[in-house]
């Protein structure tokens, strides 16, 4: 199929990106043009199935027809006033994120590093009141928080890159699932614990529930919050709205973003009663967040994704999802819950040259790491997709093993 609006080719797209892009990205070699539930068509027509989501964005699936009508219908109509006054989808998207969640309240933001950015403002001030003059935020070493200044000193990885230094004060990191190192970690000084309850960045790894027990009773303890960054776990991911409910325990905050605006940006910070009242008038802000078209999209993918029936599906299909992957051969374990999939791989086989070979399949999913597979599909997607899906996977590995 071809697109008459496309003005150019992919090897002029190919050409303009290498001479006028920064080069923070390794771009696979396809151009997307279309997308439709659990589909993706790229310039030469060639389709895919799409087991990544853009990074756990398009849970509801590509275009869904409820957000792109929510998307048009407001953009007629208002696209943007700022902060500075009432607007109605901000304020109905806040009761369904609180009341929903934690009860608190809520602020926007547009990305995921943004949302944390607010928790960890709220987490500082929160400290200072209990007279705390250095607050101290504790995270887990593999933890992925987001790319600016805050959110990147709770990212360990990405923090040791001392060409972007000096970074931010106030940051400490133990070992993940270690419950002993968090308790020791925090104390009279420590404003927060912030982690994920699910990792995914770093390859799809779950939390302890010691472990995230040892954080809530440490936080108590030293009158710290526990924020959980649920921007890649929340909006129905793992078989719940949220990743916490399937937890023992219930954090003070939880972020959110990605697949919250079902492919329109649109991030959000979520306290519980104990949290809602830190930041005051000045703490903080944002032109663009909680604009009328982001927090209408955002209402249209709830709609959709905070439905029982749909959060068993992706329990069940997580499990058939797993269950037929652990069957394969050069498969050495799955991990994670519900619809957020990480794949372990045998010695010698390179995770990035089969997420490279399935895409040449026409199976886009992403390798976190050298020896794990990420799956992130739609939470729309049945038992035949899964199925499709495997036997990809089982083909590409097959080839692998085979070298
Ligand atoms: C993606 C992600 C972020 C950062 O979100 P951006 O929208 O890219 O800023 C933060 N935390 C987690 C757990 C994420 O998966």
């Amino acid at each position: 199929m071809t697109d008459a609006t496309r003005e150019i080719g992919f090897e002029q797209a190919r050409a303009l990106e290498e001479r006028y892009l920064m080069r923070t990205y390794r771009r696979a070699p396809v151009d997307f043009v279309r997308g439709e539930g659990a589909l993706l068509w790229d310039a030469e027509g060639k389709r895919y199935l799409d087991f990544l989501t853009g990074i756990s964005v398009c849970s509801v699936g590509h275009c869904h027809p409820d957000v792109v009508e929510a998307v048009n219908e407001q953009s007629q109509r208002l696209m943007h006033v700022s902060n500075l006054f009432y607007t109605e989808p901000m304020a109905r998207l806040a009761e369904r994120l609180s009341e929903s969640s934690l009860g608190g309240r809520v602020f926007f933001s547009n990305s995921g590093t943004e949302a944390n950015e607010c928790a960890i403002k709220i987490a500082r001030k929160h400290a200072h009141a209990r007279g705390v003059s250095a607050p101290e935020i504790v995270s887990f070493e593999s933890d992925f928080h987001g790319r600016t200044y805050g959110a990147l000193a709770a990212t360990p990885a990405l923090a040791a890159n001392e060409a972007l230094g000096p970074m931010l004060a106030g940051f400490r990191a133990v070992p993940r699932n270690d419950a002993g190192a968090l308790r020791e970690a925090v104390g009279e000084g420590t404003a927060a614990v912030l982690i994920e309850p699910i990792q995914g960045e770093s390859g799809v790894f779950p939390i302890s529930d010691e472990a995230l027990l040892a954080a809530r009773q440490a936080c108590d303890e030293a009158g710290a919050l526990l924020i959980f960054d649920e921007i890649q776990t929340g909006v129905g991911r793992t078989g719940s709205l949220w990743a916490y409910e399937q937890t023992p325990v219930r954090p003070d905050v939880i972020t959110s973003a990605k697949a919250l605006g079902g492919g329109y940006p649109i991030g959000a910070c979520v306290t519980g009663p104990a949290a809602a009242e830190v930041l005051a008038p000045g703490d903080h802000g944002s032109t663009f967040a909680g604009g009328p078209v982001a927090t209408a999209a955002a209402i249209a993918v709830l709609d959709v994704v905070d439905d029982p029936v749909l959060l068993r599906r992706v329990r069940e299909l997580g499990a058939y999802l797993r269950e037929k992957l652990e069957a394969l051969a050069g498969v050495t374990e799955t991990r994670g819950r519900g619809l957020m999939v990480g794949v372990g791989l045998e010695e010698g086989i390179d995770a990035a040259a089969v997420g490279a070979d399935l895409l040449g399949r026409g199976l886009v999913v992403n390798a976190p790491r050298p020896d794990s597979l990420r799956l992130l599909p739609p939470l729309v997607i049945d038992s035949d997709h899964v199925d499709h899906a495997v036997g990809l996977i089982e083909e590409s590995l097959l080839a692998f093993r085979g070298r």
